[in-house]
């Protein structure tokens, strides 16, 4: 691989080993019927963890029953099996295991089992090279890779798996504060580290959020802990109820306004029939991309202005047990949220100095131990700092997708598009890169979806070419 004169070739490179690349890998050994040379390449040392599922906390749950959390679109109850044999959970029955929300941690140890049964038995070969990938430019016998360490390769068909990129921390004077003092929370073990008697705060009020609050309470923080966002919304329980029954197609024909009048509305009927309104987000889960492509350009900007944040506190919920903790604990007053604007923070003699603006727009100081930024995935074009999504932009191999998120892709099948909107045909993009596109493309219901047809289309275009 190290010869520059004869690069080494491969028929399929997936770029990202995390959680999204691991399925494209494990469906595209269970499809390929000739033997292809494949390669994953992933910069960590343990493979399918990505951001989510390298957490050790054992309080840091999935926020999807184990049930939906299959990797196989065809067989669903793949994961509740994996956790049965190997006794996962030994006192739960299949029905209680499927509604359980699980460690996280399970889920990288069952791709990587997956994945290592299918090499077992596939006749393609897959090689996991533990590099970034740094470019990928148009050569004229296929796609060139420059990996971390210098070498190149030519690959025919490639999966970009990159998966989730941190937002910086969003207060002025946060760069120049002592690493000891500030942490992102997808630094798992760094959060663990500020638990003590000292207040921290936390940045930002989303799933991030929650799990750094479980980790610093597991850890033995005393002080209080301090939530601040601009929005002061708190992530919602998943709730047991019956299933909400109604049509949801008709929503798709109206406009952002008509369709939020509606599902308030259903939400109202299902209440007054003993139904949450959680069954009601159940039911239009399914529709998810189509709600979001069906609204025009200017109803989807309405909805990231206006609607984004209470959505995703509706959709993206978490387990009513950790619900109840965060309740208690701000019941006990061991954490206290702030609707806040924030200024600026400093280092003091003594620890640091946060000021924001409250809701009521005074000017507050909070004096704190540490800060953790749990602001979550940055999904704005402009503000990715991965070098390969940097120089595919900057050289028009990709564009921003819709609005400025993510990058373009096509929005039927998963095209990586070009600066002039042309459809790369060898290069497939996946997860929270297409959000522009898709707006629902993060989690492993989609995720599962999508790998599988990028390993499909690619297996097909690669044997096909064969002589
Ligand atoms: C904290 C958290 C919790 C979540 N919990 C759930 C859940 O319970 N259920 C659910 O369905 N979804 C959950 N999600 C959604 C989650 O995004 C997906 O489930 C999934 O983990 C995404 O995987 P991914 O591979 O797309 O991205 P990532 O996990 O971000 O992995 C991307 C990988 O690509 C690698 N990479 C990036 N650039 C390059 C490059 N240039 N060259 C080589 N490698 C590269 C990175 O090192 C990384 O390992 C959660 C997300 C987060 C952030």
């Amino acid at each position: 691989m190290n010869d520059q004169a004869h690069p080494h070739r491969i028929d399929l490179a997936i770029i990202g080993g995390g959680a999204a690349g691991v399925m494209v890998a494990l469906q595209a050994l269970r499809h390929a019927r000739h033997p292809l040379q494949l390669q994953l390449f992933e910069p960590a040392s343990t493979l399918a963890e990505g951001i989510a599922y390298a957490t050790r906390v054992p309080q840091h749950l999935l926020n999807v029953p184990a049930g939906r959390m299959s990797a196989l679109p065809d067989q669903p109850a793949d994961f509740v099996e994996y956790l049965r044999a190997v006794a996962a959970y030994p006192q739960d029955d299949d029905a209680t295991l499927a509604t359980r929300f699980v460690s996280r941690h399970h889920y990288a140890a069952y791709l990587r089992q997956r994945l290592s049964e299918a090499q077992q038995t596939s006749v393609a070969q897959l090689e996991v090279v533990q590099q970034p990938i740094l470019a990928l430019r148009r050569a004229d016998d296929g796609l060139q890779l420059q990996f971390g360490d210098g070498r190149t390769a030519i690959a025919r068909q490639v999966v970009l798996a990159c998966g989730n990129s941190v937002r910086p921390m969003p207060v002025a004077g946060a760069d120049a504060l002592p690493h000891e003092q500030v942490a992102e929370a997808w630094d798992y073990d760094g959060v663990r580290l500020l638990a003590g008697d000292d207040a921290i705060g936390i940045i930002g009020s989303g799933l991030s959020m929650v799990d750094s609050v479980l980790a610093l309470s597991a850890a033995g923080q005393t002080g209080v802990i301090h939530v601040f966002s601009r929005h002061g919304l708190l992530p919602l329980p998943h709730a047991h109820g019956a299933a909400a029954e109604f049509d949801p197609q008709p929503l798709l024909a109206l406009s952002l306004r008509g369709r939020m009048r509606a599902l308030r509305q259903h939400a109202r009927d299902a209440a007054a029939r003993g139904i949450p309104w959680q069954s009601v987000m159940e039911r239009i889960r399914p529709l998810g991309q189509a709600l979001w492509q069906s609204l025009d350009a200017a109803d989807q900007r309405r909805f990231l202005r206006h609607v984004a944040r209470q959505w995703d506190v509706h959709r993206h919920r978490i387990d009513p047990d950790v619900h109840a903790h965060l309740r208690d604990a701000m019941r006990d007053g061991r954490l206290l949220q702030h609707r806040a604007r924030l200024r600026g923070v400093v280092e003091t003699e003594d620890g640091l100095q946060l000021a924001a603006h409250s809701a009521q727009d005074t000017l507050r100081h909070w004096h704190l131990g540490a800060l953790v930024n749990a602001t979550g995935v940055e999904t704005r074009a402009d503000g990715l700092r991965n070098p390969l999504l940097r120089q595919l932009l900057a050289e028009g191999l990709a564009r921003p997708g819709p609005h400025g998120l993510g990058v373009d892709s096509a929005p039927q099948g998963d095209r990586l598009l070009d600066a002039d909107g042309t459809a790369h045909a060898d290069i497939a993009v996946l997860g929270s890169l297409r959000i522009g596109t898709l707006w629902e493309s993060l989690a492993v219901p989609e995720l599962r979806q999508q790998a599988q047809n990028a390993a499909r289309h690619a297996v097909q275009e690669l044997e096909a070419a064969m002589p």
